[in-house]
């Protein structure tokens, strides 16, 4: 295990991204014209290559042999392997998973989803993983042998397991005890997990067209989530709980909701409660499919549904927003892409609700730009240490074993 401290190892993953980055642009490169092209001298150089190569993300190509004009041994050439899995994402939705797998350069090399039953227990969850992990290696000709790192969004608030805090969810069916250990054991990698929310929201804000150092992200799916990044930091809150905006009241007598309150912004806004609102309402939805349709033909039901749950989306937005003063406020989900009604209303009404606040900006709210592999890539993202936002997740260097929250 690394005993680097945090400085060095910063440095030294500069160092690396620049060895990984030549030699993906020029390709195979000696050890000399590597340490020429990037700057760097040629043990500091030596000293990088032999980890990488180590690590199994870069290999040994061939010789500069046959165009070496001078005597001497001929030098090894290095590039990056483009078959090795360095970095696994996996995102387990409430109907199915979802993964991704990059490289050294952390390019996505593959990903796909799988579905399953929304009452499947974990066992099934986990079996759906690994089949999907196995396929997608095996068609795509990578293998998972170098692994550094495996980052999992998992449904609902995620507490940190720290100690004397077990882990808890809502929804105790859910409850991913074991998952970690179970990925760590299987692929014989650090392990990193989180609510798939809040790591959706990180590739939201590194996926945006500007690096918003202010973002408040929801997302509208089976249930409500959220995620905040603040002054450039995604934030967790003290037990992981930052950005849980589908728990906050807009009416306190309405539905039971599944944290136990009544009235929950989940109870009017998830997918589930439009639909059933819809049905309610005479309008005979079953699934997002259904209400695309209801919407394409402009169904009168659908579309006061949907104002009705951007409306109160736009109040809880509009507390955040006037407690935070985002740059932007993003709403992700599949249903925002079916419905756009949903967001303009929820824009509308958020731009109402902040109205009495001065502003030399037009507050940017969007829909989100990733769609169904955003939880995946998240976690990838979340390995990754160049970008600030994922800062709090420093402590799972690719060398280390430690959790999240085990100190940086
Ligand atoms: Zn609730």
């Amino acid at each position: 295990m690394s005993t680097m401290t945090g400085a060095h190892t910063q440095v030294r993953r500069t160092h690396e991204v620049r060895v990984l980055d030549a030699l993906r642009q020029h390709g195979a490169m000696s050890r000399s014209e590597l340490a020429r092209r990037v700057g760097l001298s040629r043990t500091t150089l030596s000293d990088i290559t032999a980890d990488l190569l180590l690590r199994g993300a870069i290999v040994v190509a061939d010789t500069d042999a046959a165009v070496r004009s001078g005597s001497g041994r001929p030098a090894e050439r290095l590039a990056v392997d483009p078959a090795s899995g360095q970095f696994l994402g996996v995102d387990f939705g409430h109907r199915r998973v979802t993964v991704a797998i990059a490289d050294a350069s952390h390019n996505i090399l593959a990903e796909g989803a799988c579905r399953y039953e929304s009452d499947a227990n974990w066992e099934r969850r986990l079996a759906a993983a690994y089949g999907l992990i196995d396929d997608l290696a095996t068609r795509n000709g990578v293998h998972l042998s170098d692994l550094q790192a495996i980052g999992i969004g998992v449904p609902g608030p995620y507490t940190y397991a720290c100690e004397g805090a077990p882990t808890v969810t809502w929804k105790k069916q859910l409850a991913p005890d074991g998952v970690d250990r179970a990925f760590e054991q299987r692929f014989g990698a650090p392990v990193m997990v989180d609510n798939n929310t809040r790591l959706a929201a990180l590739a939201e804000a590194i996926a945006g067209p500007s690096a918003a150092d202010d973002l408040i992200y929801v997302r509208l799916s089976d249930g409500v989530g959220g995620g905040l990044i603040v002054a450039g930091r995604l934030v967790m809150g003290t037990r992981g709980y930052a950005g849980e905006l589908g728990h906050v009241n807009v009416d306190p007598h309405g539905a039971r909701c599944q944290c136990g309150k009544r009235g929950c912004l989940e109870t009017v806004a998830s997918v589930p409660a439009i639909l059933g609102t819809c049905r309610a309402n005479g309008l005979d939805v079953e699934t997002l499919d259904d209400l695309a349709e209801a919407v394409r033909i402009s169904d009168p039901v659908a579309e006061r549904v949907l104002r009705d749950a951007g409306g109160a989306l736009g109040r809880v937005l509009g507390g955040a927003a006037m407690t935070l003063n985002p740059d932007e406020v993003v709403i992700g989900g599949e249903i925002v892409h079916i419905a756009p009604v949903l967001v303009e209303q929820a824009a509308s009404t958020l731009r109402y609700e902040l109205s009495p606040i001065p502003t030399d900006q037009t507050q940017t709210v969007r829909a989100a730009l990733l769609r169904d592999n955003d939880g995946a890539v998240g976690a990838i993202a979340s390995l990754f240490h160049q970008s600030p936002l994922a800062a709090a997740y420093s402590a799972v260097a690719p060398s280390g074993r430690r959790h999240p929250h085990e100190g940086v």
